[in-house]
């Protein structure tokens, strides 16, 4: 294994950051995870799957591993459902279109996400009403301490909205290893939730209708997604980004009732999950919490746009934080700060960032 001192890490975050790890190896299997963790046992870790939700602002004094464990295979089926163990070096978008391609529904909407597998269940991605964790089934992991690999029923992990525990207690303290997903075969019995995530998501419908007719499939499903996020979504092609910088905030309703007077078409959502049954039947008590667009907020703000120096807002998305790809860490910091500081002063809103930030 190539392990290299004092690497740049440009190539492998979306941010293009050029900071630099102490010492820098991508490991290929668990074995090489345990070898490499043994002999850099007093260095700080931080794991890194594709990098793209992942801001630093400065070098790293320890040891980054990146992880590039391949593999998936079918664990067991029935009538219904298929479980594939995938391990987590794998692309994220690469395992969705094997799944679509074999008519397994479940995470077809989470097109176009980039990363690893690994990434998005550390995350909880989430995309067009269905979450990772709508299929995720069971998560293997290496626990840094102990070396020892454990099994984790999603339920002990805290899944919530774009978080976990691999999120925030357990950050750099377990490497996922792979992740069993539960994915469905007879995609004909979610032709029913189609339709619902169609009238939710207006966008999505009109893309749908644009090229198919009902009962749509899941690959035109996926499909409309590709497309709708191609043209509302920058790409890490075109620049440096995370996608989505900050989490849609939670307000009680009583806030949005009041938001929603002086910004125009907002909308809200209930707060733990994005069941569609639940929004706008107005039974919403003041005190419930629901969650906001931020970047309905920044729009009307004028965010969606601006540039300052390297830094600045994509066109197409006021919540998408973007950069030409020479931008310093500190030069992100400083311009979401901004945009933190214009929420909360004019709307009484903290802003908190989806990335991760070193
Ligand atoms: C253009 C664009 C669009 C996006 N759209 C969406 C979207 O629609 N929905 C959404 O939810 N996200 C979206 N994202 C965010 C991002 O793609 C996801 O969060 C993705 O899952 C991150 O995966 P990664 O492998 O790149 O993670 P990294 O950035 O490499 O890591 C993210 C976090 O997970 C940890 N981690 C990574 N791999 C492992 C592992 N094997 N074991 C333990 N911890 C690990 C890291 O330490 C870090 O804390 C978007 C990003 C971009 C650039």
């Amino acid at each position: 294994m190539d392990i290299k001192r004092y690497h740049s890490l440009k190539k492998y975050n979306t941010f293009c950051i050029d900071i630099k790890a102490k010492y820098f190896a991508k490991v290929k299997t668990i074995q090489q995870c345990i070898d490499i963790l043994e002999k850099y046992k007093n260095e700080k870790i931080l794991i890194l799957g594709g990098g793209s939700n992942t801001l630093f602002l400065k070098d790293w004094d320890g040891l980054v591993l990146k992880i590039e464990l391949k593999g998936k295979e079918i664990v067991k089926q029935d009538d219904q459902y298929v479980y594939i163990n995938v391990s987590s070096g794998e692309d994220w978008n690469k395992f969705v279109k094997y799944a679509v391609k074999n008519d397994w529904a479940g995470i077809e909407n989470l097109i176009f996400i980039p990363g690893t597998v690994g990434g998005a269940v550390a995350q909880n991605i989430g995309a067009y009403g269905q979450s990772i964790t709508d299929s995720l089934y069971s998560i293997e992991a290496l626990e840094i301490d102990t070396l020892q690999l454990k099994k984790f029923d999603p339920k002990e992990c805290d899944y919530r909205y774009r978080s976990s525990r691999f999120k925030r207690e357990w950050k750099n303290k377990y490497i996922i290893t792979s992740a069993t997903f539960r994915l469905r075969k007879n995609t004909e019995e979610f032709e029913l939730s189609y339709h619902e995530r169609s009238g939710r998501y207006g966008s999505l419908k009109e893309e749908l209708e644009s090229f198919s007719k009902e009962p749509y499939s899941i690959q035109d499903v996926m499909k409309a997604v590709v497309k709708q996020r191609q043209k509302r979504l920058p790409t890490v092609k075109e620049y440096g980004t995370c996608g989505s910088f900050f989490e849609n905030p939670l307000v009680t309703f009583k806030k949005y009732k009041e938001l929603s007077k002086v910004v125009s078409d907002l909308q809200f959502y209930p707060s733990e999950d994005l069941k569609y049954d639940l929004t706008d039947t107005g039974e919403f008590k003041d005190d419930d919490l629901v969650k906001i667009p931020a970047g309905r907020l920044l729009d009307e703000r004028g965010w969606k746009g601006k540039w300052e120096g390297n830094v600045g807002v994509s066109e197409k998305h006021a919540l998408c934080v973007v950069t030409n790809k020479k931008a310093r860490g500190e030069e992100i910091e400083k311009f979401i700060k901004k945009m933190q500081d214009d929420i909360k002063k004019n709307y009484d809103i903290e802003l908190k960032p989806e990335v991760n930030i070193f």
